[in-house]
């Protein structure tokens, strides 16, 4: 036992002894690598990686991951290689670490900005969702010990954190850790702003407790009458930075945020939960068109709770919302939440609720995917949730370049420049030379070799998968003189679906229908918007056929859209 070991230990009770051993045995390895090394605040370097061990135990990992959190600097910063890991624990546990050691590499260049494409290679190369999660209370870590850092170094990784770290935690469905790392972001990227909200905030936020807490009190009486089973009735504060970019919607104006604080009622499960919805309208007004059944339709992110705005006590506006514990721990964990059920299932035999079947059907879900250490069939599943058939590959300068999926050397050459694909004579992929028909992979660096005056062949196109390549070879080859062989087919049966969508009229709907195509990366063909009457507006959409879930997908998160009553769709050949 070293000096550290009681800092993780009370977080481990409910591993096996073994797994202890081995958690503990990595503790060692890691004060033992790390050395004298020291942060920048001065403290013993060790300290880093157990503060993140120890927070991912708490949130409910398995022993892998605590594992592979106390080693994840030890290949970048010690003399300690990979095949050493996996002696002593494995090959899971090298697998994490070298990958979190390889999500260090991608480079964040402000030019560019594909946050969105470079979130998605993210996920890719990491290809199980631990990684991210080490990664992500690393970064967590830093961003607390941050101001030890010059100025300059302080603001990239605060504006990275903002763009990339916090979106992804909230799509993994953590967030009380995308809300930390935000406001730990937030004064460091936009002082002023943050000086401003924490005052605005603070001017009232005594009074404003006060009104909660005679809220909190008004409702456990009533539901107490109703003989409703209450876990906790709790207010919450919003977030400095998510209150912030609600207020630029707002006009600044704090009087218009109604969830600055909101009233948290947690129940056992979701009959309840509408029993208490019930209840709660009879008591007070619900404004219309507030009422937000996330439990019937989940967020995308897997979120699930009900939200209802109403006019409480002295005609104040505020919001309520209505969840499970299950939904609880889910909402603030994410995917670990999933992990500590599933864990919890084992060996307590807690009552299988409606609600908890639900959850842990979910669970072996996940959990299927999670027990394969290269877990091919979790990254399909991530797939399909967050990539859409889309890869992620990498310049020779780090850049992330989004093709479809079974993509070539050939189709990332012209998608650099038609010059480069024009020139090519070959391509190395992760350093290696390969043909023009290899398929590239999610985290592939590609580097393209040229020569001048080279020429395409009419073989390249049927080795291209992007009609942007095609294009081109065909255009280079027709200028060249070439004689191209009947034109080239068509795709076969392309068809077309037609969507349409009703909603109540309000300024930025169609703008929030179209994000939901482009969040899937669905390109649309045709649009036309109608009014049918002053209150409701009808609009229609054309988009190539595609297969698979993923119509189901968008017709699904549509419907999520707020003020979106009804949606349809036709396809047509
Ligand atoms: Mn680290």
């Amino acid at each position: 036992m070293n000096q550290y070991a009681s800092i993780i230990a009370p977080e481990l009770i409910r591993f096996t002894d073994a797994e202890r051993e081995r958690i503990m045995h990595a503790l060692d390895l890691a004060v033992t690598a790390h050395g004298d090394q020291k942060r920048a605040s001065g403290e013993p370097f060790v300290i880093h990686p157990l503060t993140i061990a120890t927070r991912i135990a708490r949130v409910g990992l398995d022993a892998d991951t605590v594992v592979a959190a106390l080693l994840h600097d030890i290949i970048e910063d010690c003399e300690i290689t990979p095949e050493k890991v996996e002696k002593e624990f494995g090959a899971p546990v090298r697998f994490l670490v070298e990958s979190v050691s390889k999500l260090g590499h991608i480079r964040y260049s402000a030019e560019q900005r594909k946050v969105e494409s470079l979130r998605r290679m993210f996920l890719a190369i990491a290809s199980d969702v631990r990684v991210v999660i080490i990664k992500l209370y690393d970064r967590l870590h830093n961003m607390e010990t941050i101001h030890h850092l010059p100025p300059e170094k302080q603001i990239k990784i605060a504006r990275e954190t903002l763009e990339l770290y916090a979106p992804l935690a909230y799509r993994l469905g953590f967030g009380e850790l995308k809300g930390q790392l935000e406001d730990l972001a937030f004064p460091i990227v936009y002082p002023e702003e943050y000086k401003w909200v924490v005052a605005a905030v603070e001017e009232k936020k005594s009074e404003r407790e006060r009104y909660l807490k005679k809220i909190v009190r008004i409702l456990e009486r009533e539901l107490e009458q109703e003989h409703i089973p209450i876990i906790d009735i709790n207010t919450r504060a919003k977030h400095y930075y998510s209150l912030w970019k609600k207020l630029l919607k707002y006009d600044m104006n704090l009087e218009r945020i109604y969830d600055l604080s909101a009233v948290r009622v947690v129940v056992p499960d979701i009959a309840n939960c509408y029993s208490v919805l019930g209840i709660i309208h009879k008591l007070w007004k619900p404004l219309p068109g507030r009422i937000k059944d996330y439990i019937a339709l989940p967020k995308p992110n897997g979120y699930r709770s009900i939200h209802s705005t109403v006019i409480a006590e002295d005609e104040r506006i505020i919001e309520i919302q209505i969840r499970t514990k299950a939904m609880h721990n889910a909402a603030e964990n994410g995917v670990a939440a999933h992990w500590a059920y599933e864990a919890a299932g084992k060996t307590s035999h807690a009552r299988a609720d409606a609600d908890q079947v639900q959850m842990i059907d979910q669970l072996r879900e996940w959990q299927k995917h999670f027990k394969k250490a290269t877990s091919e069939d979790f990254v399909e599943t991530l797939k399909i949730d967050f990539f859409q058939d889309r890869i992620f590959v990498l310049t020779p300068r780090g850049e992330v370049i989004d093709l479809p999926e079974g993509a070539t050397p050939i189709d990332f050459a012209y998608h650099i420049h038609s010059d480069i694909g024009n020139r090519m004579t070959g391509a190395k992929v992760n350093g290696k030379l390969v043909n023009f028909q290899h398929p590239l992979k999610s985290g592939d660096t590609v580097e393209i070799l040229t020569q001048k005056g080279k020429k395409p062949s009419a073989d390249w196109i049927s080795y291209a998968r992007t009609s942007v390549a095609r294009e081109h070879i065909r255009t280079a080859l027709r200028r060249s003189g070439v004689h191209l062989p009947n034109p080239v087919h068509l795709k076969p049966g392309k068809r077309t679906i037609e969507i349409s969508v009703k909603g109540l009229n309000r300024k930025g709907l169609l703008k929030d229908v179209s994000q939901v195509f482009s969040d899937l990366g669905i390109n649309i063909d045709r649009h036309a918007s109608e009014k049918v009457d002053p209150h409701v507006s009808l609009m229609h959409f054309t988009i190539s056929y595609f297969v698979g879930g993923r119509l189901e997908k968008l017709l699904t998160r549509i419907r999520t859209v707020e003020d979106v009553r009804e949606v349809t769709f036709v396809k047509r050949d």
